[in-house]
C-alpha cells in the first residue's frame, strides 16, 4: 500500500518511543527502531521483535547511521534530569551532533524528519501558560543546561537544514509526560512518587512542593506526535504538546496516596538549582493545526501507571545513573 512507510525511531527503546514504535508497527509501517539503552532496556521493544516489519539496532546517534528511509522521529536523548545530568556533555552531544545525523540523512533520502523538543527550552519561565512565542529563561552555565541548550541548538539545526536544505522538519515540545514503561529509577517525579508510595517509603518533595507541572499521559503525547508528523508540510512548528492542567508537586504527591492507598509520609528535600517555578502549556497552536487535545484527566492517568508499576518487578530494572 502506498500509505506505508519506513519509519525511523531513534530512542525508540525509551519510554515514549516504544509506545511510538507499537503504534507505528500496528499501522503496518516498516520500522527500524535506533537506541544504545543508555536509559532504557530491551524488555521495553521484546514484545515487538517478533513482528516482520520491526527491526531494532543498537547504536549511539551521536555516530552517523546510513538507512535509507522516508520519515525519521528523533527522540534519543536521555529525558530526566538525573539521566541527563549524569554525563551532561555527553548529553549535549547526544542532542546536537544526533540532530545532524538525523537531518543529515533526511537530506539525503528526502526524508520527513521530526524532532522531540521539550518544553525545557522555556527555562524557568517568566510567561504563563508558555505559548511557542515565547522565547524562553534559560541559565545557560547551570546544571540543566546541557538539556536545555542541546535541546535549543537541535531546534535551530532543524530551522536551518529546513531553511538552506529545504529538508521537511517537524518540531515538538513535549510538556511533562508520564504513563506505563517510565523507568522507575529515572528520578521524575511521577515514577519516584508512585514507586516511593507502593514500597512504603517516604514521598521526596522537592522544595516546598508549590512549583507547578501540567502531566500529559503517554497515549496522549503520542497521538499528538503522529498527527504533527502527518500534518501539512506548511506546518513545520514548533507546536507545544502538553495537558494544560496544572498541578502542585504536593497535589500530585497527595493524588499518589489516594490512588495507592499508601502511608508514606511526605518528606522535603532541598529543591534542585533551577528547577522551574511553574509550568503549562498553551496548546492553542496544537488544536487548531492537529486538532489534538489531551483526553486523558491526571487521575486516570496515574491509575493505569500504578497498574503498570504493579505489575513489573522493579528488580528486573537496572538503575542507570546513581542520582535516584
Ligand atoms: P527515555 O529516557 O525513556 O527515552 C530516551 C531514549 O533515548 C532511551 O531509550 C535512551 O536509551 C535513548 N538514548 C539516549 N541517548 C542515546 C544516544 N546517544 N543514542 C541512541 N539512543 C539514545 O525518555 P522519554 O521520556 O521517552 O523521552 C523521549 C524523548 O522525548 C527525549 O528526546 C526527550 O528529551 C523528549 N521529551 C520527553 C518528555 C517527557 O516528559 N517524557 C518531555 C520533553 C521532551
Ligand atoms: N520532584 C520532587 N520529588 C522528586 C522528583 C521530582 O519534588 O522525587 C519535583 C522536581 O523538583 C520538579 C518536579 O517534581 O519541581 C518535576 O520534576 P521532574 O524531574 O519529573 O521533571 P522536570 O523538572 O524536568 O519538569
Amino acid at each position: 500500500m502506498a500509505s506505508l512507510k519506513r519509519i525511523l525511531v531513534t530512542g525508540g527503546a525509551g519510554f515514549l518511543g516504544s509506545h511510538l514504535c507499537e503504534r507505528l508497527v500496528a499501522d503496518g509501517h516498516d520500522v527500524v527502531c535506533v537506541d544504545n539503552f543508555f536509559t532504557s532496556q530491551k524488555s521495553n521493544v521484546a514484545h515487538l521483535l517478533g513482528h516482520k516489519n520491526f527491526e531494532l539496532l543498537r547504536h549511539d546517534i551521536i555516530h552517523p547511521l546510513w538507512l535509507e528511509v522516508d520519515e525519521i522521529y528523533n527522540l534519543a536523548c536521555p529525558a530526566s534530569p538525573g539521566h541527563y545530568q549524569y554525563n551532561p556533555i555527553k548529553t549535549l552531544k547526544t542532542s546536537v551532533m544526533g540532530a545532524i545525523n538525523v537531518l543529515g540523512m533526511a537530506k539525503r533520502c528526502r526524508a520527513k524528519v521530526l524532532q522531540a523538543s521539550t518544553s525545557e527550552v522555556y527555562g524557568d519561565p517568566e510567561v504563563h501558560p508558555q505559548p511557542e512565542s515565547y522565547r524562553g529563561s534559560v541559565n545557560t552555565i547551570g546544571p540543566r543546561a546541557c538539556y536545555d541548550e542541546g535541546k535549543r541548538a537541535a531546534e535551530t539545526l532543524f530551522m536551518d537544514y529546513h531553511r538552506a536544505n529545504g529538508v521537511n522538519v517537524r518540531i515538538v515540545r513535549i510538556f511533562n509526560t508520564y504513563g506505563p514503561r517510565m523507568h522507575p529509577f529515572d528520578g521524575r517525579v511521577v515514577s519516584t512518587f508512585i514507586r516511593q508510595a507502593l514500597a512504603g517509603e517516604p514521598i521526596t518533595i522537592f522544595g516546598s512542593g508549590h512549583q507547578t507541572r501540567s502531566f500529559c499521559y503517554r497515549d496522549d503525547l503520542v497521538e499528538g506526535i503522529i498527527r504533527m508528523m502527518d500534518a501539512p508540510d506548511d506546518f513545520s512548528g514548533p507546536v507545544n504538546l502538553g495537558n494544560p492542567g496544572e498541578f502542585t508537586i504536593r497535589q500530585l504527591a497527595e493524588k499518589t496516596l489516594a490512588l495507592t492507598g499508601s502511608k508514606s509520609k511526605l518528606v522535603e528535600k532541598p529543591l534542585p538549582v533551577d528547577d522551574p517555578e511553574r509550568r503549562r502549556p498553551d496548546i492553542t497552536l496544537a488544536k487548531a493545526r492537529l486538532g489534538w487535545e489531551p483526553t486523558i484527566e491526571l487521575e486516570a492517568g496515574l491509575t493505569r501507571t500504578i497498574e503498570w508499576f504493579h505489575s513489573v518487578n522493579i528488580a528486573d530494572f537496572r538503575a542507570p545513573t546513581p542520582n535516584y
